[in-house]
C-alpha cells in the first residue's frame, strides 16, 4: 500500500490517520494457510518526524490455517502491530549500521507494502492444532484419527487403547483418594514412618 505523504510534508509533529482494506493475495503461496477469509485491515498513523515519516498502527486478518497434525482448517484472526520510520535520506552509513533495515520515502509517497506483508508473515503462528490432544492422521491411512478409526495395525490400537488406559489411571485415582479418606492423611504418614 502506497501512501501519500504530501499533506504533512515541511509540517514537523504533524500526522493523519488511514484506514484501509485490501485483499491479502500474498497469503495464497503461504502452506500453513488454508483460506484467507477477509480483507487486510490496516489501521495507520503516520507523523512526520523531521528525519522522516513514523507510520505506526494495527494490522487485522480473519484466516483459515491447518491444523499441523491433522490439517483440518482452522479459523483464526490475526492481529499485530507495526512501527517503521521511513527516511528522508539515507544516513551516513558509519553513524547508523542498522540503515539497511530501514525503508526511504520515495518522493511524496511511502511504500508500506513489504512492511505490511512481512508483520502479517510473523505473526502467523508456526504450530496450531485444532485441540491439546489432536491425535492427527493414522501414519497408514491418512485417516482423520479424531473423526475416524480404520483398520491399520498398531498406531490404531494405541490408539483405541488410550481411552482405555485413562479409565484405568482415573480408577486407581479415585481409589487412592478413597483410601486417604479412609484412614486420613496423619495416619497414613505415621504408618510410613513406622515401616
Ligand atoms: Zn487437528
Ligand atoms: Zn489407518
Amino acid at each position: 500500500m502506497r501512501l501519500n505523504i504530501s499533506s504533512l510534508v515541511g509540517r514537523n509533529g504533524a500526522s493523519f490517520h488511514i484506514e484501509k482494506e485490501f485483499p491479502a493475495d500474498f497469503l495464497r503461496e503461504i502452506p500453513e494457510v488454508s483460506k484467507v477469509l477477509s480483507p487486510l485491515i490496516a489501521k495507520l498513523k503516520v507523523t512526520n518526524t523531521g528525519e522522516g515519516y513514523l507510520v505506526t498502527g494495527e494490522l487485522a486478518l480473519k484466516l483459515a490455517l491447518h491444523c499441523s497434525r491433522c490439517l483440518k482448517p482452522l479459523e483464526t484472526t490475526l492481529q499485530t502491530s507495526i512501527e517503521e520510520e521511513y527516511l528522508n535520506h539515507p544516513p551516513e552509513s558509519d553513524e547508523d549500521p542498522l540503515w539497511d533495515e530501514q525503508p526511504l520515502v520515495e518522493g511524496n509517497e511511502i511504500d508500506t507494502t513489504s512492511l505490511i506483508e512481512e508483520s502479517i508473515l510473523v505473526s502467523i503462528p508456526m504450530k496450531t492444532v485444532c485441540q491439546e490432544d489432536c491425535p492427527g492422521l493414522c501414519p497408514g491411512c491418512g485417516a482423520v484419527l479424531a473423526e475416524e478409526t480404520c483398520d491399520c495395525p498398531d498406531p490404531t490400537i494405541d490408539i483405541r487403547l488410550a481411552p482405555l488406559s485413562k479409565l484405568l489411571q482415573q480408577a486407581s485415582e479415585t481409589t487412592t483418594a478413597e483410601r486417604r479418606k479412609d484412614h486420613g492423611s496423619s495416619k497414613e504418614k505415621t504408618f510410613k514412618s513406622k515401616s
